[in-house]
Order: C-alpha cells, then structure tokens, then sequence
C-alpha cells in the first residue's frame, strides 16, 4: 500500500556537531536561516551523550532508560517503535544512509559487513540502506550514497547520517582546527545537496545527536555535550512557537512533519506550537 499523502522528510544527523561550532561553521545552512527560508532551534541531547543510545533517542522519542539502549556497547535491536516503523505502517518507503548502528537497531543485529553494507528489502523497517562501519568514511560518500537512495527509491523517510565530525573531534578535540574544518565541509556538502532536496518536495531537518569537549570527549553533561542545533527546513515550521526543543521532541515532531500520528510512546508536543 502505497500512501500518497506522507509529506517527505530528510533528517540529517551530522554525528557529534556542537551547536556554537554549527553556528560558527555552517555558513551555508545560517545564510538560509537569516534569510528565513528555515528555522533554527537548540535542542538539549538526553544523556549518556554518546551515539547509539541517542540515535535511539532520535528515532523514537523514548529515553534511554526505557529504550535500553544504554550504551554504545547495546548492540541489540530496537524494543521501541521508531520513525521507520510508522513510515512503514503508513505505507511510506524508509532509506537510511548511515552508520551501521542504524541497521542494528532497526534491521537486524549483529551488523554483517558481507551481507548488510547494501539493503534493499521492503519487509525491513529500513527497506533500503547503504550503511558503513568505519569511522573515516567519507561524508562526500555518505552524502553521494543518500542520493542514489533518493534518486532511486523515492523514500518518503530518509536518515542521512554522517560521522566525519565525530571522528575528528575525538582525535583532534572540539578546539582543533580539524574539527572546525569537518563540520565547514559538512556545510559544502549540504549546500550541494539541501536545495535539490527542497527542490524534489523534501522537507529536511539537519542536527546531531550529541556534541563534543575539549578533550575529545562527549557521553557527559557538559553544555559541548548535550547542546546541539536543528535546522528545520519545512513550510510546517513557522507553527512552532518555541525556539528550544528537547531530544526527546524530535521523534514526534518528525511524525507531525511526515503528516503521520505519533506512537503512544512518544512525548506530546501540543506545547511547541503555544506559547
Ligand atoms: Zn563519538
């Protein structure tokens, strides 16, 4: 079944982007946003700020201490129902462009890299997906592999899901000029890819599920960790009156976005658009 009237969505998560570096850096993304053509909102990740518990926190809305997904180390598949399994429900098609975690938690644990690099399946939640599994994977190929996915499948719910950022906070710290520099390329990667987005009917949200210290470190407390930006790119987002969201938010606002009801499990959002 095939639901024509799913408003599409892409959500891109850049892995370990902080919000005053997204700010400083993503000039691209901030030039839209002075000219009003999306919104940006700060958004307070869920601790532990670390990525597979928090990507679970993206998809769907249910904390960490319900979802069980407690650790990096949870290599397990999702108890909970995520945004691939309403898209799906509602007869909308899923892609996912992104770490191998997402495989995991959605499609099926432990991750192969023989057999589940490449996925296309409509029985999976995730019915098509290009997964990677080393950390230095090229977010110029993450990006490319998104649009063959998009271009080649029309998902209605896609994931894009990048790691270079992450990866080189940890080696060089949040202050390095090398982490500056991923996420300014992040940003070139963004504009070469966001207005055809636009351009085909998407709407598309950029944040990241956790940022990163000084140190090289995140999965704490601190405002480096937990503070990050979502760029919302959607005719929809001038009913949000709030200019913060939290983590857990996100997931049902995506299923307002999508035009789909929300999981009883996922947080009422009725508040965002009161004042
Ligand atoms: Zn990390």
């Amino acid at each position: 079944m095939q639901n024509e009237s799913l408003d599409k969505l892409i959500l891109v998560i850049l892995d370990g982007c902080r919000y005053d570096t997204a700010l400083e850096q993503l000039g691209f993304l901030n030039h839209l946003i002075e000219h009003k053509q999306g919104r940006l909102f700060q958004v307070r990740a869920e601790m532990p700020s670390n990525s597979r518990p928090l990507y679970e926190v993206l998809m769907t809305g249910v904390p960490t201490y319900q979802n069980k997904i407690y650790s990096n180390l949870s290599c397990q598949r999702s108890e909970h129902v995520s945004l691939f399994d309403l898209v799906t429900q509602a007869g909308g098609k899923t892609s996912a462009a992104a770490y191998f975690w997402f495989s995991e938690l959605y499609n099926q644990a432990p991750y192969n890299i023989k057999t589940d690099r490449m996925q296309n399946d409509p029985s999976r939640l995730i019915q098509q997906g290009i997964f990677y599994s080393d950390d230095t994977y090229p977010d110029s190929h993450l990006f490319a592999d998104a649009h063959y996915l998009l271009n080649s499948y029309q998902p209605d719910f896609m994931v894009v899901h990048s790691m270079n950022i992450d990866d080189t906070g940890h080696k060089y710290t949040a202050t390095s000029k090398e982490y500056q520099g991923a996420v300014n390329r992040a940003d070139l990667l963004l504009a070469e890819s966001l207005p055809d987005w636009i351009a085909k009917g998407y709407q598309v949200i950029v944040t990241a599920d956790h940022g990163m210290d000084g140190f090289g470190l995140h999965g704490g407390s601190l405002e480096g960790h937990r503070k990050v930006p979502f760029y919302l790119f959607s005719k929809k987002s001038q009913l949000i009156s709030s200019e913060e969201l939290s983590q857990l938010e996100i997931a049902p606002l995506c299923s307002f976005l999508l035009g789909i009801a929300p999981a009883e499990t996922m947080k009422d959002i009725q508040h965002l658009w009161e004042e």
